[in-house]
């Protein structure tokens, strides 16, 4: 007997994440995917992409990434792999089929509203929508008087268009040195930081990192402990970026304090002209769909402890970022999270049923 429907918000790696775990328990699930394929953003990332974990690392339970474990798949692997997956799974997965809101009956179930105008109604809901859709871009003073381009990485796709030309990448991350060193093999190149590049090293005596996180079980420690001994949001990396950083190619330096008309004020107070900013500052959850449940605070945060709701019964989350552990935004560690969200909210339905 089914143990409900499962309304999941979302088609990507967490809500087909939460799809596995949902059949698995019993549930009908629903994925509703606003774009044309379950997949979720893996097309829309940057076309040199390659994973950070091996593929051994990066497969889900029960349907292996299959190749090579030790190499590193690109991101057009990773589709296939979602979209495979997807099939395999034999769930109910509608596409083109954007979540407008979602509301709560007074039974303790849930309606998901359409943006095409069409309803599909719940027991329970996943939120798992990813924060691609929502690029977060600091504030720095000008920025509306400069006549350059201004993009986030999200709009990036390859190093063409930038040849020969003057670009400060902003950001620290993993994202923000990729795509500072693949420009800055054709363009001149700036990566403007808060703090200084971390870096993790890639290959520790012999071993890729994933087997050390997974042997020694940092992978599920939860954010507040790791954060002691992890400082920042390290770049993974073999020795590449470390030593074009090192020689300047690309340079790296304090953010710029302000935009000018057609450049940037340094904290030095020395202006240069410059062709194109990239922002590569994060992104943020984008769950304005939920607003009718008060799950969300003021900010967009979801009102959370470990993916599962703390205001409102029956609903979920997958996906966000240290959700639960290191791991939880990533191919590896979603399926644990996975988990237990959907242990939760079973729990949760079961007491309401008996008691
Ligand atoms: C550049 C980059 C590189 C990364 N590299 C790695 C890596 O090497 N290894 C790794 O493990 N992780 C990596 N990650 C992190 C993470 O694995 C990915 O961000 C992953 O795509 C997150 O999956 P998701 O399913 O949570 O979200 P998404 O992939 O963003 O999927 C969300 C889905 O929800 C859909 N959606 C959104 N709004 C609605 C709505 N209202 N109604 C219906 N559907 C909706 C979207 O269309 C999308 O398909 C990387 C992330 C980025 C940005």
């Amino acid at each position: 007997m089914s143990r409900g429907r499962l309304l999941i918000v979302g088609g990507g790696q967490s809500g087909l994440a939460a799809a596995r775990a949902g059949r698995d328990r019993g549930w009908e699930p629903v994925v509703l995917e606003a774009g044309p394929a379950p997949v979720g953003s893996w097309p829309a990332y940057y076309e040199s992409l390659r994973l950070f974990s091996p593929r051994g690392y990066s497969g889900f339970p029960g349907y292996p990434f299959l190749g090579p474990p030790d190499d590193y798949p690109h991101r057009d692997e990773v589709v296939a792999h979602l979209a495979g997956y997807a099939a395999w799974l034999g769930v109910d997965i509608r596409t083109s089929a954007r979540v407008a809101s979602i509301t709560a009956d007074d039974r303790g179930g849930f309606t998901a509203i359409l943006a095409d105008g069409g309803s599909v109604a719940g027991d329970a809901v996943i939120a798992a929508t990813g924060s691609f859709q929502n690029p977060f871009v600091p504030q720095i003073p000008g920025q509306g008087e400069f006549a350059g381009r201004v993009l986030h990485v999200a709009g990036y796709s390859s190093p063409e268009a930038f040849a020969g030309r003057r670009v400060v990448v902003v950001g620290a991350g993993n994202s923000a040195i990729q795509v500072a060193y693949e420009l800055a093999q054709t363009a001149r190149v700036s990566l403007a930081v808060r703090d200084r590049v971390q870096f993790a090293p890639q290959v520790i005596a012999g071993r890729d990192l994933h087997w050390w996180l997974a042997r020694t079980r940092a992978d599920f420690l939860p954010p507040a402990i790791l954060n002691r001994i992890v400082k920042g949001n390290p770049v993974f990396d073999t020795g590449t970026y470390r030593t074009a950083l090192e020689a300047g190619v690309p340079e790296q330096r304090p953010v710029f304090t302000a935009f000018t008309t057609d450049g940037v004020t340094w904290p030095d107070g020395k202006r240069e002209q410059v062709d194109a900013v990239i922002y590569a500052t994060g992104y943020r959850p984008h769950l304005s769909y939920l607003s009718s449940l008060d799950a969300v605070d003021a900010s967009g945060t979801p009102k959370h402890r470990r993916g599962v709701s703390t205001v409102r019964p029956g609903l979920g989350f997958l996906g966000l970022e240290f959700q639960r552990t290191f791991s939880s935004n990533t191919l590896r560690g979603v399926h644990r999270d996975a988990d237990f969200v959907v242990g939760a909210l079973s729990g949760q339905r079961l007491r309401a049923a008996v008691g």
